[in-house]
């Protein structure tokens, strides 16, 4: 329907108002009001085609009525029943509840509903006509359905003859509004096919527009089984079109990186080499090989976009250092951007007593400093002066301008959010694009560090834009972690292990409990906790330390137990990530049927960093579920960070592995990449194909899929 004017409220992606609104996001927000548009837009839906690609999560069969006395046989799945109201009351036991029975030929039903209307009771009249859609569950008094869907009908009403869609829907937003926008929507878009029919017809396709159309209206002779569980050829197609817009968007941005230039970094010199001089061990293989590797990356005058990957303890930081110690022999300055401030302190230190003495300025910037501190970071970081910056996000702050940006690093990289790996990326472009004195178009290179492996399938998707280097063995001499699994009630007893690991000299880690719903609660447990062990182990250093405790604070306390002069550390999971201190051998952690995988995973990892055996004891609380059951053997089992992120993507699924907030509008919707995995294949080869030879394909598939929202996939 090629005349068929857009609606004001729900434009289409347009390049001007994929503008605007890109720019209020960066301004002030508007005044909240709270409309129905504003809450489609919140889903992001925001342009017709936004709409009809909102696509049923699943659908209702309302097709049918079944006998009251048979519907209860349907296995917990929903069922709808027809009959005349027999009895409506409100009872006041066990709580004020409305029971309304109704019975067909077969049987009797009752209903109970704990939140009504007075203007229920009535439609409830005795001899009404209810028509009721939920689980029947067989109580006391027979069948009956608590807060079934209903309405009142007149006998011989006709049923629908298709399946019902029911739309994921945000808070407030009703069935019927969607429904209505998308029915609406669906009159409105421009339906040409993306793919021409020679295409669908080699990859076995169907079209779009009976694909859509049957989406949504399923038609009453429909293969319900494939429509349910997505394998129906019109949620192929969907399926194909979403990967085929990722693979495209990958594949463009990796051109667009190729295409820009960056300052080669070639010069493997003085410092290079009295950095390796210096320090108190040698490389591994797999270290020498990844720097290998990355050398070559900085040699070139193209970006690099590399993930270094290694299990947590490989030893990344230092083959970090080699590759910052190039940038700054090459002229240029390094960048080194952590997720906490805990761990960019360690580096900072770290790396500082490595470097300084060998004549390079380390600059430390975080959000706490003051702002006179912060000033003079940003100066020496701006003259120039700075070699190398390390710090937290403040990094990618407002005010921070580098003289010579060459090389950024970022550690632990899944644990930033995709707004701000872009937001650092566009800093490297416009400074080190500004102020190198070339064009715009030079970007720094970067290294992003990792201790989650990427399972092949999720590598192929999302990461298809980075090159992947792999320490795959640990630095020699480590033994490796024993790991317990413990009830709770034992508590003394470890107590009792902690004191006899302390006086032997072994340092000991005793993580509290996650307690996801509170923060303070949290904070209460870990005060609690340190008071505790404070007064059962009188002669032992008990230190604590929270993510709430002033940086200055943490400090001396993350200072004292690197000196060996506290005994026993009581953390939250602050110290979850990247904390280094070799001598500590003993881990605790409290509640461990709480944590997930990868994070007992990197929690274990603090232990097992020095030379002597260390333990890692994990308490449960009875019962424990199944899930987390499964974690904890996982955990008992193995110290390998592959096969614990293979289970782990067996356990959660890979959108949630991800991190489904991290990767934001980046995740698929449609297909499942471990069980469309052949699709992901036709996907990307087709991606390929169309980019040498279509252009005009590729602008069209992703300005349908994407409108405005490219961008996060490249991150
Ligand atoms: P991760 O990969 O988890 O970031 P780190 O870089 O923190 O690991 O290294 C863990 C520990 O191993 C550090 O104390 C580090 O100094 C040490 N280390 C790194 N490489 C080697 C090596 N080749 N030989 C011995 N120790 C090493
Ligand atoms: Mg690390």
């Amino acid at each position: 329907m090629p005349d068929a004017k857009p609606s004001p409220a729900a434009p289409e992606n347009t390049p001007d108002n994929v503008k605007s609104g890109a720019k209020s996001k960066a301004k002030a927000k508007p005044k909240p009001k709270v409309t129905n548009e504003s809450k489609l837009a919140k889903l992001g839906l925001r342009s017709d085609m936004d709409l009809v690609l909102h696509l049923p999560m699943r659908y209702e069969d309302e097709t049918q009525i079944r006998p009251i006395s048979d519907a209860g046989f349907m296995g917990g799945n929903a069922a709808q029943v027809e009959g005349l109201v027999t009895a409506c009351d409100i009872q006041y036991r066990p709580r004020r509840q409305l029971v309304v029975t109704i019975a067909d030929d077969s049987g009797v039903l009752v209903m109970r509903f704990l939140n009504f209307y007075g203007s229920q009771v009535k439609q409830f009249a005795v001899g009404a006509r209810i028509r009721a859609r939920g689980e029947i569950r067989h109580g006391f008094l027979g069948a009956e359905m608590v807060h079934p869907t209903y309405k009142v009908v007149e006998e011989g009403d006709p049923l629908p003859d298709a399946l019902t869609p029911v739309y994921p829907a945000g808070e407030g937003l009703s069935q019927s509004y969607l429904r209505k926008a998308i029915a609406n929507a669906l009159k409105r878009i421009d339906w040409r096919d993306t793919l021409s029919p020679a295409l669908l017809e080699s990859l076995e396709l169907q079209g779009f527009e009976p694909s859509v159309k049957l989406l949504h209206n399923p038609p009453p002779d429909v293969d319900e089984y494939a429509l349910m569980e997505r394998t129906h050829p019109a949620w192929t197609r969907m399926k194909f079109d979403e990967l085929l817009a990722q693979q495209l968007s990958l594949k463009r941005a990796q051109q667009a990186r190729r295409a820009k230039g960056a300052a080669a970094l070639p010069v493997i010199g003085a410092l290079s080499e009295a950095f390796l001089k210096a320090l108190p061990f040698q490389l591994t293989d797999a270290q020498q090989r990844v720097l290998a590797e990355i050398r070559a990356d900085l040699r070139e005058s193209f970006p690099m976009q590399r993930l270094l990957q290694g299990d947590v303890g490989s030893g990344k930081t230092v083959v970090a250092a080699m590759a910052a110690a190039q940038a700054i022999d090459s002229g240029f300055q390094a960048a080194l951007m952590a997720p906490t401030e805990i761990l960019a302190e360690q580096h900072f230190r770290k790396i500082a007593q490595w470097m300084e003495p060998l004549g390079v300025r380390v600059a430390w910037l975080t959000g706490s400093l003051k702002k006179k501190e912060k000033e003079a970071a940003q100066a020496m970081i701006g003259s120039g002066e700075a070699h190398l910056v390390i710090g937290t996000h403040a990094l990618i702050q407002e005010g921070v301008e580098f003289s010579r940006l060459g090389l950024v690093i970022v550690d632990e990289q899944h644990r930033f959010g995709v707004g701000q790996r872009l937001a650092l990326r566009n800093k490297g472009l416009d400074e080190a694009g500004r102020t190198a004195g070339q064009d715009s178009q030079t970007v720094p290179h970067q290294l992003m560090m990792s201790a989650t492996p990427i399972p092949r399938t999720l590598a192929m998707t999302y990461y298809a834009d980075l090159e992947v280097s792999v320490i795959d063995e640990l630095p020699p001499g480590r033994t490796p972690i024993v790991t317990r699994i413990i009830d709770q009630n034992r508590r003394e007893e470890v107590i009792e292990r902690v004191h006899a690991a302390a006086l032997e000299g072994r340092q000991v880690y005793w993580v509290c409990p996650l307690i996801e719903e509170s923060e303070a609660l949290q904070l209460q447990t870990a005060t609690d906790t340190h008071a505790a062990l404070s007064a059962a182990l009188p002669d032992l250093r008990v230190g604590l330390v929270h993510g709430r405790m002033k940086p200055a604070e943490k400090q001396v306390v993350m200072d004292a137990f690197t000196r060996a002069e506290v005994h026993v550390l009581v953390a939250t999971t602050v110290i979850e990530v990247g904390v280094d201190v070799p001598n500590a051998s003993l881990m605790v952690i409290e509640h461990a049927e709480r944590f997930g995988l990868s994070q007992l995973h990197q929690l274990r990892g603090r232990v097992g960093r020095g030379s002597a055996a260390s333990i890692c004891l994990l308490l449960y609380q009875s019962p424990v579920g199944q899930v987390a059951k499964q974690r904890l053997m996982t955990m008992r089992e193995t110290t390998d960070g592959f096969e614990i992120a293979r289970r782990d993507l067996e356990i959660r699924g890979p959108g949630e592995f991800l991190g489904a907030r991290q990767s934001g509008e980046a995740m698929l919707r449609f297909a499942d990449l471990e069980k469309d995995q052949w699709l992901v294949e036709k996907a990307r080869n087709l991606a390929q194909m169309l980019l040498q030879h279509d252009p005009a394909t590729v602008e069209a598939h992703l300005a349908r899929w994407l409108g405005g929202r490219e961008e996060f996939l490249k991150v």
